[in-house]
């Protein structure tokens, strides 16, 4: 592994570098940033146009957790095209550069939370080291708080685009916040992504008050200039990497912000991609319930390859989840595997296919594990 000292941060660090380095500071709500879309906010000549209420409201998909469905499953179609193309190159400066790897492993050890957010794989095959939640806000509702763990820079990107909406919008209502990931990332039910802190699921903009979390918009019910208020806030002041909207959807907002805009040019972008730019919205079935959220996180994605040789020490990606084994001995019994790791009796008896309650001395049992409904019931401790 190279050992990295001192780094000089010479001015010639992008103003981007600066504001993503906030970032990790947990600095950034209220800081303005620079694009990777490379835009800064356009003009806008009709901002606080209101959308007259529709009467149309329809609730025909409304769920009532922050899990939506399957087609969720479908999120990544595109979610791979730009993978690895922000990973940061080693010239720009990074929180972690002046950190020898002997004082890096000393961290991991001893105080990982000195770290920062990591991200770790991918958003179909990764994990989250360091998450943290969006904090308690009059703006938004969190759905399912036990799954809404991001890297800092995804909640303060999310953060900001939702402060920029309320900024500009009086009356804004709370808005939700459905799945980020889970706590320590990897797989989250129903989706594929979700795993590494870098996805969130949105919840929209309603222009009839009587919508909810989940509910299905058919064009007349989606405030369009908030959507669209939203969507600039993002392309011009955070790391997104791309939304899913329905195309439907897309294109009601894409007239609004068209005939809003002066730089018609720059909202072609962001729908259409130019040359080897691709564009930021994409068509996914399933998200005219609400929008899928992507950002690139360079500082915590490149945090986990610099940490890579101390993360490789850990159980591998793959068997982060896989739950354990264990052979029974005279003696065993569910209560006391339970206690022992952690799970539930239940939880065993589900994985076994067991009907009774006893263990057999010589079986070998799956032991599957989930912490963080134990934490969640008060169960256990140190682990
Ligand atoms: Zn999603």
């Amino acid at each position: 592994m190279r050992v990295h000292t001192h780094r000089h941060r010479g001015r010639d660090v992008g103003r981007k570098w600066v504001w993503l380095a906030l970032t990790f500071l947990g600095l950034a709500c209220a800081t303005e940033g620079k694009s990777p879309w490379g835009a800064t906010s356009p003009q806008t000549t009709a901002q606080q146009k209101q959308q007259a209420p529709s009467k149309s409201s329809n609730q025909k998909d409304l769920r009532s957790n922050g899990s939506p469905d399957a087609n969720e499953l479908s999120d990544d179609d595109e979610g791979d095209l730009a993978e690895g193309e922000y990973l940061v190159s080693p010239s720009v400066a990074h929180p972690l550069d002046d950190w020898s790897d002997a004082a890096l492993r000393e961290a991991f050890e001893t105080r990982p939370e000195s770290l920062g957010s990591i991200s770790v794989g991918t958003p179909n095959s990764g994990r989250l080291i360091n998450g943290v939640r969006p904090p308690a806000s009059s703006l938004y509702h969190l759905v399912d708080p036990e799954h809404a763990w991001g890297t800092q820079e995804t909640v303060d990107s999310l953060c900001r685009a939702l402060e920029a909406v309320a900024r500009q919008h009086h009356d804004t209502r709370v808005v939700d916040i459905g799945h980020l990931s889970a706590r320590s990332g990897g797989p989250l039910r129903p989706h594929r992504s979700h795993q590494s802190g870098r996805d969130v699921d949105l919840g929209l903009y309603y222009s009839d008050r009587n919508s909810r979390w989940y509910t299905y918009a058919d064009g007349d019910n989606l405030d369009v200039a908030r959507t669209w208020t939203l969507l600039k806030a993002l392309a011009s002041s955070t790391d997104i990497e791309m939304v899913l909207l329905d195309i439907n959807l897309q294109k009601r907002v894409e007239t609004f912000a068209l005939s809003t805009e002066h730089d018609t040019a720059w909202v072609h972008l962001l729908f259409h991609g130019e040359g080897a730019q691709p564009r930021l919205l994409r068509h996914s079935p399933g998200h005219a319930t609400h929008l899928h959220l992507r950002f690139k996180n360079p500082i915590a994605r490149r945090s986990a390859q610099r940490l890579a040789p101390l993360l490789a020490t850990q159980r591998p990606l793959e068997h982060q989840n896989a739950p354990l084994s264990h052979v029974a001995k005279v003696g065993d019994t569910l209560a006391k595997l339970a206690q022992r790791y952690c799970t539930t009796m239940g939880a065993i008896r589900a994985a076994n296919r067991m009907r009774g309650f006893q263990l057999k001395a010589g079986q070998s049992y799956i032991i599957p594990i989930d912490k963080f409904a134990v934490e969640k019931a008060g169960g256990c401790d140190k682990r």
